[in-house]
């Protein structure tokens, strides 16, 4: 342990701070982690529908979520705890020709990293998909080794684990200051009182910004609100996680998700065309007429669904949609893991792990230029329209 008290503050006990505090204590280090919040994954976390995949297209993705997946899949064997993980697959059902062209031109690299994922004909797809519309249904692709975890049971466990290995958790109790002296970082600041450490960790999801202006920079993270919402539980008929990236008919929705957890419930929620940039998290009137016709016009089978619960919460954005993961230059011992946008409950693992290694041992687990190229000091312009083309 530092002389300062603490080798670690981590900021935020969601999605990436839980996982990141359980591998630093698993480092050795001594660790703190403060939140606002009164529970572990109470921020963001918990509005996560918890689809967890590592077929994505950015290198640094894929390889963060393979990781995750590898962590989540053992976790009850290493820990004896359920985490719902469900290794159900993803797919992605497609009616449209352009977007057979562009999910068919994605499948070498995908490939190429490892990932197994394949194009699947109609017959297969209605087969993952008991009652899908088969009305121009050209076929999908399906990754298997995908899956869905409780986000809830997920945090717990990690807050659990890091627990057991030394970790303290303080909640109820927001970071308000950062202490920087020469250009170094010394600890924080509560409104309890002072905590010190050699390392600080922002972990604090859409409040990244927040706190990075604690030591006088930047971040570029921006929330933005989504909705959710979740079934009462029924017999199980579906296994993967579906993605229809078709916009809605309704012209306001670009794709919709959904799934059905390990207690039966389908979960479910949709990206808006039009971000809606804030941090409102009440939900809106809007939200299930739209998803409810989404969801019935592809299994019409879902129109008798009863419906439990809806809500709103934030993706915390990047201007070029991919993550943040760094050494801040102007503050020696303050690191980021942020902007996580839609994604973070799945990338979780594989950040904390990463994480842990660079502040552990210096060079993280996945691939240095890999990790590099989502960097704090990227071009984000220059990614955003190289993501565009
Ligand atoms: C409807 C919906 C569905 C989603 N579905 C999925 C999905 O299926 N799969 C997936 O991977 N992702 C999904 N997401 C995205 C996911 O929820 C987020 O990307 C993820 O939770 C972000 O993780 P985080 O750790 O950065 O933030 P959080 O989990 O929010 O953790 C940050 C924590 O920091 C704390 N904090 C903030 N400021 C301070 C401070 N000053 N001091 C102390 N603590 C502070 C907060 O209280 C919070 O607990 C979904 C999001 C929504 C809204």
């Amino acid at each position: 342990m530092s002389r300062a008290g603490y080798d670690a503050i981590v900021i935020g006990a969601g999605s990436v701070g839980c996982p990141s505090a359980y591998f630093l204590a698993r480092e050795g280090l001594k660790v703190l982690v403060l939140d606002g919040e009164r529970a572990p994954g109470q921020g963001q976390n918990k509005a996560a529908i918890g689809g967890v995949r590592a077929t994505h297209s950015d290198p640094a993705k894929i390889a963060l979520c393979l990781e995750s997946i590898r962590i989540f899949s053992t976790w009850q064997e290493e820990h004896g705890s359920d985490i719902g993980w469900i290794e159900g697959g993803y797919c992605f059902p497609i009616y449209r020709s352009e977007d057979e062209t562009a999910l068919r031109a994605l499948l070498p690299l995908q490939k190429s990293y490892g990932l197994e994922i394949d194009w699947a004909p109609p017959e297969e797809i209605r087969r993952l998909v008991p009652g899908i519309n088969p009305e121009g249904l050209r076929g999908g692709t399906f990754s298997p080794r995908d899956g869905q975890v409780s986000p809830l049971k997920a945090a717990a466990a990690f807050w659990k684990e890091a627990r057991a290995r030394g970790a303290e958790f303080r909640f109820s109790e927001p970071v308000t200051g950062l202490l920087l002296r020469g250009g170094r970082i010394e600890g924080v600041e509560t409104m309890r009182g002072r905590y010190y450490a050699p390392v600080v960790l922002n972990a604090a999801g859409a409040e990244a910004r927040e706190v990075g202006s604690m030591a006088g920079i930047e971040i570029p993270v921006t929330p933005d609100s989504h909705e959710g919402g979740i079934s009462a539980p029924m017999e199980r008929f579906f296994d993967p996680l579906i993605v229809d990236i078709r916009p809605g008919p309704e012209g306001r929705t670009a794709n919709f998700y959904f799934g059905q957890n390990d207690r039966g419930q389908v979960i479910f929620c949709y990206t808006p065309i039009e971000p809606i940039v804030g941090t409102n998290r009440s939900e809106t009137s809007e939200f299930m007429p739209v998803i409810a016709r989404r969801l019935i016009e592809l299994i019409p089978r879902l129109r008798n669904m009863l419906i439990r619960r809806v809500w709103r919460g934030c993706y915390p954005m990047t201007p070029d949609g991919i993550i943040i993961l760094d050494r801040v230059r102007e503050a020696e011992g303050l690191y980021l893991a942020v902007g996580m946008c839609g994604q973070g409950f799945m990338l979780g693992p594989g950040v904390g792990l990463n994480m842990a290694r660079l502040i552990a041992g210096g060079e993280p687990a996945i691939a240095p230029e890999v990790f590099e190229s989502v960097g704090f000091y990227r071009d984000y312009d220059a990614r955003r329209a190289e993501a565009l083309k």
